[in-house]
């Protein structure tokens, strides 16, 4: 066997099946086919050609042109040689059809001669398939076989791993489990290291406290004996001490009998002496034989005497001993005494402590029992103390709510009061545009307080109705009869009026004449009813400044706050008064002062002033001193200077009375740089003499003629403005200088307002009566409309009075 295999190739499985048995049956017909790629196959293809020419190698193609026709001939085509002959193209000329022909011919001769090489290919090629399909399957069926014992083969070595893998895994497990047992094994032995060693050293240090217990123990042990043997020695000596004591006391007790025996003995040899005395003359006799033992008995007498003293002196040893120990019990006893005391104190204290704790735990507990309490009575009030802030919290926030409310009601009070000035603001300027409409002159009246100088039981004879339509604007006087007398003005104010509510509503009018208007307004009145006081009032007093100072501070505010506007004002002054039909400049520097002059026609200065009038019709004085104001405190030193030098006079009513007309004039003109309009206003404020008939101020001479001057002034002044409300043709403006003076504010286009003052006391009531009826028809009046003086630059800035 081995010699036949030897030359044989070894067996692989590729091998088994032979060269070509790999290649698929389709894939080697197209290798036949001359397709072939790899060098195996090729190789292969040129064996089988080889195989078919096996007769005749090395025979050329131009053989196979000449063997046409034969079966047999040899011939043998390469790849190359086969792809060349299908290729090849005629190499004849164009048009050389013979040459074509041949070489057609030709080609188709040797095209056969392949096919038929193809064709002898074939069979060889089927005969090889056949052997070589025979030999596969043959190779096929071994290899089936040797696959069907490999797989067994396969299956058993598969079976042996998958035994094997399953004791590897049991080993793996195992060396697992024992690696792990190891590990807790040496983990064991670790720990029991580790325990080993701190018992050892836990041993030694036992060891170590052994000892010392041992040493403690022995030193112990030495100690107790010591103790035990101190205590036996100390009971012995305490027994020794109590045999001796007790010895002592049987001694002494012994002694004591010896004593008594000695004594018993004595008596009895004193009685034997006795009787042997008595028995002495008897017994003389006997003496002689008895002196022996009477020498004897005093020698035993002796003996015992010393016996006796031995015995005393023992005694007293044994007495003193015994006093030592008792003094020794004694101390023993003090000491136990001492110590009994001691411990009876420590007792005591003890004893006290207890009841210290006892009191201690008694307050300690009522103290608990009130910290318990206190407690209870703080969780109580903490809980007050949260609803209370619970309720401050509301409270807060109702507050707040409240706040807020208060605020926003706040804001619309303000805003109502706002609404409510604008209103009253706008009321007055319909009011105010009504009355211009209707072109009245508006009387204001106003009552003063009753005075102190007015007497004492004096009651006023003025009420004031309370109807909504006469409300703030009707009076009624009350004559001494009881009859009454309504009226009824523009406004009416009541003794209560401040001086700022009276300038309130005449506001209006001063802003009027720094509107370009002509404003005049009278004071109209008995001497004393107040006129000086509502015109020019106090001026040091600020609450009591009149109409005068008043207008004059909101003109210069007015005039300062439209200069913002381009507004630019002038503000000319002049103060005049007519007494006794005479002009008498009230602001002339050089004026005298005297106040108790008497006066003629011309005034004190003697400079006659007179009345002209410009080209306008409007009424001026010429050389009356004007005087160009900047500001109020100007304007309060000229007014000082004019009520200094106006004349005064003393009269029944008022011993300060003025008994002339007054007239302060303020011309305003008022330039617009922006828009160049210009206006021209007049403010007159006017304080006339009082209007008291001449029957009642008592007055006579120059006072009388001062008088009647005035009455007859204010007649005039009644007699123009009756004219001018009937709308008469003439109208006696000439008549007085007061009315000639003021032609152009009562003329028509002014604004004129008339306080008509009155005094409340009931003296008064007459003439009360008069001005109130004068007011009432002046009120009735109407003068016409009041216009507006407003135009483009003049340069006419002389001061008129309209
Ligand atoms: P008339 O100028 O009319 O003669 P007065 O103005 O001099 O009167 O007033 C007379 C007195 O009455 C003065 O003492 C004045 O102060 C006082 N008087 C007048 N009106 C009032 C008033 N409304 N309030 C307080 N006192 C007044
Ligand atoms: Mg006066």
């Amino acid at each position: 066997m081995s010699s036949r295999n030897q030359n044989r190739q070894p067996r692989s499985p590729n091998a088994k099946k032979g060269a070509l048995v790999e290649i698929p049956l389709d894939k080697r017909r197209r290798i036949g086919a001359g397709r072939a790629t790899g060098p195996t196959s090729s190789s292969r293809a040129r064996q089988a050609f080889s195989e078919v020419n096996n007769r005749q190698d090395g025979t050329s193609t131009g053989e196979m042109a000449s063997a046409e026709g034969t079966e047999n001939i040899p011939v043998d085509f390469t790849k190359e040689e086969v792809e060349t002959l299908l290729n090849e193209k005629p190499k004849t000329k164009k048009f050389d059809l013979k040459g074509k022909l041949e070489y057609m011919t030709d080609h188709n001769k040797k095209l056969k001669l392949c096919v038929k090489w193809f064709q002898r290919a074939d069979e060889s090629h089927l005969l090889e398939q056949e052997r070589l399909r025979n030999s596969l399957e043959s190779a096929e069926k071994k290899c089936t076989d040797t696959e069907l014992e490999m797989e067994k083969k396969l299956g058993e070595l598969n079976e042996i791993l998958a035994q094997l893998r399953n004791d590897n895994s049991s080993l793996q497990e195992k060396l697992a489990k024992e690696s792990a047992e190891k590990t807790d094994a040496i983990n064991c032995h670790m720990k029991e290291k580790e325990a080993r060693i701190a018992s050892e050293k836990a041993q030694d240090l036992l060891s170590e406290d052994l000892k010392k217990a041992e040493q403690e123990k022995l030193a112990a042990d030495h100690q107790i004996a010591s103790q035990k043997d101190m205590y036996k020695r100390l009971q012995e000596y305490n027994t020794s001490l109590q045999q001796y004591n007790s010895k002592l006391q049987t001694d002494l007790s012994t002694a004591n009998e010896s004593l008594k025996k000695v004594e018993k003995e004595k008596l009895a040899i004193v009685e034997n002496l006795s009787t042997l005395r008595g028995h002495y003359n008897t017994l003389q006799e006997q003496l002689t034989t008895s002196r022996a033992s009477v020498d004897e008995a005093v020698r035993l007498k002796e003996s015992l005497v010393n016996e006796v003293k031995c015995l005393r002196e023992e005694l007293h040893r044994v007495r003193e001993d015994r006093d030592r120990q008792v003094s020794e019990v004694q101390a023993l006893t003090t000491d136990l005494l001492k110590f009994r005391e001691k411990t009876g104190k420590s007792f005591m204290e003890l004893d006290n402590l207890t009841i210290k704790s006892n009191a201690l735990q008694e307050t300690c507990s009522s103290q608990l029992e009130q910290i318990r309490i206190l407690q209870h009575q703080l969780a109580a009030a903490n809980e007050k103390l949260k609803m209370a802030d619970l309720s401050t919290l509301e409270t807060k926030a109702q507050f707040d709510e409240q706040k807020r409310t208060t605020i926003e009601l706040q804001e619309r009070l303000a805003n109502a009061e706002l609404q409510l000035s604008e209103g009253e603001q706008l009321r007055k300027r319909l009011h105010n545009t009504i009355l211009e409409l209707k072109g009245n002159i508006r009387v204001f009246c106003r009552v003063r307080p009753l005075l102190s100088d007015d007497g004492p039981g004096t009651e006023t004879v003025i009420s004031y109705p309370t109807s909504t339509e006469t409300l703030g604007r009707g009076i009624e006087l009350l004559q001494s009869g009881g009859q009454k007398y309504p009226f009824t003005f523009d406004k009416v104010f009541s003794h209560e009026a401040s001086q700022q509510d009276v300038f309130v509503e005449i506001s209006q009018l001063v802003q009027s004449a720094l509107d370009g208007y002509k404003v005049c307004i009278f004071a109209y009145g008995q001497t004393g009813s107040g006129k000086t006081y509502t015109m020019l009032g106090k001026p040091d007093a600020p609450k009591q400044k009149g109409l005068i100072p008043r207008s004059l501070e909101q003109i210069f505010q007015t005039s300062q706050a439209l200069s913002a506007q381009g507004w630019k004002y002038k503000l000319q002054a002049s103060m005049l008064e007519i007494y006794n039909e005479t002009i008498r400049d009230l602001l002339l520097p050089s004026r005298s002062n005297s106040s108790d002059m008497t006066r003629g026609e011309g005034g004190v200065s003697g400079k006659q002033y007179t009345i002209k009038h410009d080209a306008n019709g409007n009424a001026y004085v010429p050389d009356l001193t004007i005087v160009d104001v900047c500001s109020i405190q100007e304007i309060t030193l000229l007014l000082e200077q004019a009520a200094q030098s106006r004349s005064v006079g003393k009269t029944l009513m008022n011993e300060q009375s003025s008994r002339s007309h007054s007239v302060f004039t303020l011309r305003i003109s008022g330039v617009n740089e922006n828009t160049e309009q210009q206006v021209q206003g007049v403010l007159n404020l006017i304080d006339l003499a009082g209007s008291e008939r001449l029957s009642r101020s008592g007055a006579t001479g120059d006072r009388l003629k001062e008088t009647q001057a005035i009455n007859k002034s204010l007649s005039c002044l009644s007699d123009v403005i009756f004219a001018l409300a009937k709308r008469e043709d003439h109208v006696p403006f000439r008549n007085s200088k007061l009315t000639t003076l003021l032609q152009p504010c009562l003329g028509g286009d002014s604004k004129t307002l008339m306080f008509v003052n009155i005094s409340p006391e009931h003296s008064s009531v007459g003439e009360s009566l008069c001005s109130l009826r004068f007011a009432a028809r002046v009120n009735a009046c109407e003068i016409g409309v009041p216009r507006r003086q407003t135009a483009i630059r003049s340069a006419d800035s002389r001061l008129s009075y309209g």
